[in-house]
């Protein structure tokens, strides 16, 4: 099939390689030049295991090309997936404007029947607005409607996770697919159906269901998973103050199939391109029909103040004022196995902490030049702060010193440190464990003092 790719980010990016791995022809498409030149010249502009072989493979084939030429893109194509991003908007509500941009090209420079896919996550009733702006731009070139080339909006939002999106989009779960009920929206299905048979073989993993319901599928399923996270942290807080351990509690509860192990670790938050923003567009969606979601808004305030939750205790230890002490800090993405810094818990961290005065060294495998380009931006009134902070190569070299240890995030490579060198290094034996890494036991007889989220008990 020949497909096109609108938006060459972590999902266009991703879907584009691992649809092209398929045997189709894709073309991705992004309006921003550096990206493209980039990608054109052999590197990768995101962290994701395995991608870099992926897209290597196929460029050679020849399935895979990107560019930033969006007529011959759009007239390449049978199905197009717009991919782009849908940040928030100052009131919560997903920003739109580049998937209705994405939506203008499409109806600007289509020639025969094409179907579009809506990957990118948006609010119900999108792909109507889609269906609209491109409706506009045919008028424009076909002012008889009866010489257009047709088109449908199918629903398709992408589950795939960063750190594993490569891996999540070459084995879904389930594949949603939004389809209207008129002969078009069979087309649709048909071709979607076509190009994931792949995914398929195993057993039917395709939900096929209305494109309403299909885009509100994505964000039921951001918000159920950002409600465990926070019910865990809310529960984890009040563990501390009852002499119960989190961990026995997230093992007891987990057992039970009902409940099950996912998404139930406490911690400092969640953070990232998704879950912050989607829950904020769901919470927005039902005020826009009058309608309060009164458990995401407790979610968000939840994972609001747990990302405070290691600069209050690291207050209480040492009082506010930082000034001549040194943090060090492991881990800055707002997951393993991704560079991506966005609503990341370690902005929160990493500022609070400069803001008090402390030189902060911190270590991430790979988000380290992001995490520097964000934090300028987020301590842009301060730049004096800017220039106590520094990122090391090495885990053990952010320690030389230290008057504590926090961790944010949970990379494999802080797993099982050497305790002794790690003794050795700070100046100060302290952690604040954010995500809860180290047995407490092992810490006490290592002579270590240590400070889990919800874990008190056990400290
Ligand atoms: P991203 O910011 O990484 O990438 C978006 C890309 O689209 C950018 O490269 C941008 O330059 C490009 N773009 C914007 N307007 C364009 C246009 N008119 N034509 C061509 N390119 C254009 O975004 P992302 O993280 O890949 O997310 C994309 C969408 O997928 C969002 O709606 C997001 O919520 C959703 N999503 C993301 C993830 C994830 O893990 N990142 C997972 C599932 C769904």
């Amino acid at each position: 099939m020949n497909i096109t790719i609108v938006g060459t980010g972590y999902v266009g990016l991703v879907s584009g390689a691992c649809i092209a791995d398929l045997g189709n022809h894709v073309v991705c498409l992004d309006i921003d030049q550096s990206k493209i030149d980039l990608l054109n010249a052999g590197g990768v502009p995101i962290y994701e295991t395995g991608l870099r072989e992926v897209i290597e493979r196929n460029v050679d084939t020849g399935r895979l090309v990107f560019t930033s030429d969006t007529q011959q893109a759009i007239e390449h194509a049978d199905l197009i997936f717009i991919a782009v991003g849908t940040p928030a908007d100052e009131d919560g509500s997903a920003d739109l404007q580049y998937v209705l941009s994405a939506a203008r090209s499409i109806g600007r420079w289509m020639k025969h029947f094409t179907v579009i896919v809506e990957k990118s996550t948006v609010p119900v009733g999108t792909c109507d607005k889609i269906a609209e702006a491109v409706r506009a731009e045919l008028a424009v070139r076909f002012p008889n409607a009866d010489q257009a080339p047709g088109f449908t909006i199918a629903s398709n939002p992408e589950f795939l996770k960063e750190g594993a999106a490569v891996e999540d989009f070459s084995r879904p779960d389930r594949i949603v697919v939004g389809i209207s009920k008129d002969e078009n929206g069979q087309r649709a299905l048909a071709m979607l159906r076509q190009l994931y048979a792949p995914f398929n073989r195993n057993h039917e993993r395709t939900r096929v269901m209305d494109v309403r319901s299909a885009e509100f599928t994505k964000y039921a399923a951001n918000a159920m998973l950002a409600t465990r996270i926070s019910f865990m942290n809310e529960l984890a807080n009040l563990a501390d103050h009852v002499g119960v351990d989190i961990e026995l509690v997230r093992q007891g509860i987990g057992s039970d199939p009902r409940i099950g192990y996912s998404f139930l670790y406490a911690g400092t938050g969640y953070g990232g391109s998704c879950f912050p923003k989607d829950v904020r567009a769901l919470i927005r969606t039902a005020e826009e029909h009058g309608r309060e979601l009164k458990i995401l808004g407790a979610v968000e305030n939840v994972n609001r103040d747990q990302k405070r939750v290691l600069v209050d205790r690291i207050f209480a230890h040492f009082g506010s004022d930082l000034r001549g002490r040194t943090i060090a800090v492991w881990g800055l993405a707002f997951k393993p196995n991704t560079d991506d810094m966005r609503d990341a818990p370690s902005r929160v961290v990493v500022a609070a902490l400069l803001r008090a005065g402390a030189r902060v060294v911190a270590h991430d495998p790979v988000a380290a030049e992001e995490a520097r380009r964000v934090l300028a931006l987020d301590l842009h009134d301060v730049p004096a702060a800017l220039q106590q902070f520094d990122i090391v190569g090495k885990p053990m070299d952010a320690l030389r010193g230290a008057d504590a240890l926090v961790i944010v995030t949970e990379w494999k490579a802080y797993r099982s440190p050497n305790w002794g060198a790690l003794k050795r290094e700070m100046q100060q034996a302290i952690i604040f464990d954010g995500r809860n890494l180290y047995d407490p036991h092992l810490m006490q007889s290592e002579g270590i003092a240590y400070h889990g989220i919800g874990r008190a008990a056990a400290e």
